[in-house]
């Protein structure tokens, strides 16, 4: 069963709040079965909320640069293994 590959692309949509009510409980569900995916998601929306609470408390550009490049990848890794599977 690799059904999480699914669940991964709605993470984003999810954290934005652009998932329907019936997409978010999809995800919750399987959140709630799959320890793989709440944790990939708990370190994707914490590396979304350090870059929102760097960027209020006005941190030096080069470490939101390094962040978001950070976080750039993890996209990038993202379509990636998507693309693949
Ligand atoms: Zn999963």
């Amino acid at each position: 069963m690799s059904c999480c590959e699914e669940y991964i692309p709605l993470m984003s949509d999810y954290i934005e709040g652009d998932l329907t009510p019936e997409e978010k409980k999809v995800i919750d569900e399987h959140f709630h079965d799959c320890e793989k995916c709440r944790n990939f998601f708990y370190s994707f929306k914490n590396s979304i909320q350090l870059i929102e609470y760097l960027e209020i408390n006005s941190c030096p550009q080069e470490v939101t640069d390094r962040l978001n490049k950070i976080l750039a990848e993890k996209r990038k890794d993202k379509q990636t293994k998507t693309k693949l599977s």
